[in-house]
């Protein structure tokens, strides 16, 4: 059986691995030249060296990306660096750190308990509101947003600022106020709800690429700079820019399959399909890297900054650069130069639900930006001296975590043509384990669908 697989993100790349095992001849078309889709590696000729399309961590909750990257060969705690459970602020004001060495859920409570820069009243509520979580089974009121269920259940103001505003926006990229509870519920259901090491954090120490896309890529029929226009659905195939398949999985962005699917022959379901493609809407994530001519060692690898936007500082996160990822030479044009053994030392500063720092210049916004640095990490070891800076701006980062979406499953009112990708209904927010879960439940409902016609 032959399987076209449109888009080598990360849904993508599941999805051709599964129908790979499962003996079926897959060719993935991707319009770029990189595997990893919004989760690749770029090479920045600003700053000479490669750095990721925004900064991404991972939980110890996705268990199927992790399984992936061993069913690979690849050993996760040699790419990804494994954090405990822990929160802390760049002026070193509030820190929320687990306990690892007590059980769950003490290990949290224990934590919360110990937090510094929240008060009694702050600690006692977020302990109630996890307790409540965990006896409802992670269920919030329906079509509640964020901001409408912390105030139900009545959560202090410097708690929503220190704990839940980050997490919400780090977790879903979209603002409290109009963010959807039930899926912050879920993440926090399979993050603090599972196993102790479910809520570690998991930092890459390659670029994105690295991390498996490109070990993935290396066993398929990779078409690069195959941005795939014509979709042709004909009784016995598909045919994707005239090639004949079995069967095709559009691992695309919605946009994207929504323009493929629409050359499909008129079907009843067609427009109700189509038009939840449609009513996604979608939200940047900014990502400002800065070189530095020395490591700056933080005492956390990811530290909260506290934004601002009226006096321009819109930073949330800073992020120190793990030292072993891979990095090209210093230096213009580095699109072909060699990959060198060690990375320039860097760090990021993460700007999620980029709306009102997208209208920014981007000197502006960088700038704004680095004054909001001085002023909020004069606790830390000074910065080094910034040797060139690269800022990011991915305009459909992530869609937006609304409540009432209606995400489509990988099934299309087409039978041989699936979707996958983060914005079908994984039950969770635009992730890397949405994708990956995404793209591998599509390949498996291609190749049963197949079966169970005879065909297989
Ligand atoms: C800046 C940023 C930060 C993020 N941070 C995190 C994080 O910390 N943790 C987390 O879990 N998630 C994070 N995410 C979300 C995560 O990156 C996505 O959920 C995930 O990468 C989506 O993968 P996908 O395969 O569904 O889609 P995509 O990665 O968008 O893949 C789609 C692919 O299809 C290709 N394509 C499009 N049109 C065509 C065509 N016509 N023909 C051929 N190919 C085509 C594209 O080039 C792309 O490679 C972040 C996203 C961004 C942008």
């Amino acid at each position: 059986m032959k399987a076209a697989v449109v888009g080598a993100g990360w849904a993508g790349l599941a999805a051709a691995l599964r129908l790979r095992d499962l003996g079926w001849e897959t060719t993935v078309f991707e319009a770029g030249r990189t595997p990893g889709g919004r989760a690749r590696s770029v090479d920045s000729a600003e700053l000479g060296m490669r750095i990721d399309n925004g900064q991404h961590i991972l939980l110890g909750a996705y268990t199927e990306t992790l399984a992936l990257m061993r069913g690979l060969g690849i050993d996760p705690e040699q790419r990804l660096q494994r954090l405990g459970l822990g929160l802390r602020s760049a002026d070193g004001r509030y820190r929320l750190q687990a306990w690892p060495w007590l059980p769950r859920p003490l290990h949290l409570l224990a934590g919360i308990a110990a937090a510094r820069g929240l008060g009694w009243p702050d600690r006692l509520a977020l302990a109630g509101l996890m307790r409540r979580l965990r006896r409802r089974q992670w269920r919030t009121p329906p079509e509640a947003t964020v901001e409408q269920w912390l105030q139900a259940e009545a959560q202090p103001g410097r708690l929503v600022r220190l704990f839940w505003r980050p997490l919400c926006l780090a977790a879903l990229n979209t603002a409290p106020s109009q963010a959807c509870a039930q899926l912050l519920a879920h993440v926090l259901r399979d993050s603090l709800g599972g196993p102790k090491s479910a809520s570690d954090l998991l930092l890459p120490r390659t670029g994105l690429s690295e991390l498996w896309p490109a070990d993935a890529a290396a066993l398929l029929d990779m078409r690069y700079g195959h941005a795939v226009r014509r979709l042709a659905y004909l009784p016995t195939h598909v045919e994707i820019d005239g090639m004949a398949f079995d069967a095709a999985i559009l691992a695309v962005n919605a946009p994207v399959a929504q323009r493929l699917l629409r050359q499909c022959p008129a079907d009843a379901a067609g427009p109700a399909f189509l038009d939840r493609l449609d009513a996604l809407d979608y939200r940047p994530i900014a990502t400002l890297t800065l070189r530095l001519a020395k490591p700056w060692r933080l005492p956390w690898p990811m530290l909260m900054l506290e934004d601002d936007p009226a006096r321009g500082w819109h930073g949330q996160w800073l992020f120190e650069q793990l030292p072993d990822r891979p990095a090209i030479a210093a230096g213009p044009g580095p699109a072909d130069k060699p990959a060198c053994p060690e990375a320039p030392p860097a760090v990021t500063v993460v700007v999620s639900d980029a709306r009102a720092a997208a209208r920014l210049s981007r000197s502006d916004l960088s700038a704004g930006i680095l004054e909001q640095l001085r002023a909020q990490a004069a606790a830390l070891p000074p910065m080094p001296e910034i040797v060139a800076g690269e800022l990011l701006v991915d305009k459909r980062a992530t869609f937006a975590a609304v409540p009432g979406l209606a995400r489509p499953g990988n099934a299309t009112p087409w039978p041989r043509v699936w979707v996958a990708g983060d914005w079908t209904d994984t039950g969770y927010p635009a992730v890397l384990e949405g994708a990956v879960r995404s793209g591998r439940s599509a390949a498996t409902a291609a190749a049963a669908w197949t079966s169970a016609r005879g065909t297989g």
